[in-house]
């Protein structure tokens, strides 16, 4: 590592950014909301109907807001405002926040940060929230997080997850918005509400971010429990990343998702064998389809014979690819560790690590390898600053069809 770099990041590691920042979240992607109620919660905000009608939308005011043909059709109590193609809905100052009610279909009241804009897309009404970068990172760690861990593991993980946001900001700009709120990208359910402890811990690591030596942003993966080994990331995906690597992992072997156990009999293991293309040498006793893994493998290995364990987890809907297959009577009981891919950040370790007094710095380099944690401003000396969106911009138009 070059000596300026390091000088930068001895200088700068601590220093957030001091521009406010924001992003836009495609909001409900995973559900087709035709109407909605739109009620500010804190502040009043400003509506616009294609960039003509504006009103004055006070704390509290009850709005409808439809689905019609191909317009947003938007009312209060007592007035029509009228039908649009493209709503705004802007709060008075950086600390508005707003609450959406869908009707159709009746699904569970959300609240927002900062501004909303309604359109259409595909025929569908689109809802996206304008949110400040630190607010969406709370909303996201907590979504993602739970809302019970130490401040140091909710460090980690605004990091992570921030890392993540700029590392993906296109992902959906093709549709209006930078990232969706569902798993596809990030979980976003809400604005941080159920513990103050996470919007402070996301703020307290404002604008700081993961590198790899070539500082480039990182694929920040994480997943629920290791098991003990965390998983090299070409075994779970095929691209090799030289920080995504396999390392032990004694914080979360206690922990609720560390074993889980599953028995099939060795007649469904055979013809499952078969129709996975393996020769299956007759007459086969349970006990020759035994399996080990002490540390973790990346194929299930019979008779010289191999099959990738990722399909086995998907094909088995297992909760994760490190377990072991052992006979008990025409039996095989599996026994696996940990929850999820395997690979990056272990939550339930990092929440160990944290109730046990280790710093996020260190939390993040012991899983990602080789990673310097780094300031957004520091990055932009060494590289082409992260650009992000204002909000409206032309970048943000969306082809209505
Ligand atoms: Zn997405
Ligand atoms: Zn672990």
């Amino acid at each position: 590592m070059a000596l300026r770099f390091k000088l930068f990041i001895v200088c700068f590691i601590y220093i957030s950014v001091s521009v406010s920042q924001r992003i836009n979240i495609g909001i409900y992607s995973e559900s087709n909301v035709k109407t909605f109620v739109f009620t500010p919660v804190k502040g009043n905000y400003e509506f616009t109907g294609d960039n003509s009608v504006k009103n004055i939308i006070l704390q509290n005011d009850v709005i409808y807001i439809a689905l019609l043909g191909d317009s947003v059709n938007i009312k209060s109590l007592d007035k029509n405002f009228g039908n649009f193609g493209d709503v705004y809905f802007i709060g008075e100052n950086n600390s508005c926040s707003f609450k959406i009610k869908p009707v159709f279909p009746d699904i569970n009241t959300r609240e927002y940060e900062n501004d909303l804009r309604v359109t259409i897309l595909y025929k569908k009404l689109l809802l996206v929230n304008h949110v400040e970068l630190e607010n969406y990172i709370a909303g996201v760690v907590e979504s993602e997080g739970g809302s019970k861990a130490h401040n140091e593991y909710y460090k980690s993980q605004a990091i992570i997850c921030r890392t993540y946001a700029l590392s993906n900001f296109d992902r959906h700009v093709s549709e209006g918005f930078n990232l969706c709120d569902g798993v596809h990208c990030q979980a976003y359910k809400s604005k941080c509400h159920k513990n103050p402890e996470i919007y402070s811990s996301t703020i307290s690591t404002k604008g700081l971010i993961i590198v790899d030596t070539t500082l480039n942003l990182i694929t920040a993966a994480f997943h629920s429990n290791c098991g003990g080994m965390t998983a090299n990331c070409e075994d779970v995906w095929l691209k090799h990343l030289s920080y995504l690597r396999s390392v032990r992992d004694p914080y979360c072997t206690g922990s609720f998702n560390a074993t889980w156990q599953k028995t099939i009999t060795a007649d469904q293991w055979k013809v499952y064998l078969k129709k996975s293309n393996l020769t299956v040498t007759e007459p086969a006793k349970a006990s020759d389809f035994n399996f080990y893994q002490e540390i973790r493998k990346a194929n299930y290995e019979y008779n010289g014979q191999t099959i990738p364990l990722k399909r086995i987890r998907t094909d088995w809907g297992l909760k994760s690819t490190y377990f072991t297959l052992t006979a008990e009577g025409n039996n095989l009981i599996m026994k696996g560790r940990g929850y999820g891919h395997g690979t990056g950040l272990c939550q339930e370790g990092a929440m160990k690590m944290a109730e046990s007094g280790i710093t996020y710095d260190k939390i993040i380099k012991f899983y990602y390898t080789n990673t310097y944690t780094i300031s957004l401003r520091a990055l932009e000396f060494f590289k082409e600053p992260v650009q992000i969106n204002t909000f409206p911009t032309d970048s943000t138009k969306i082809n209505i069809n």
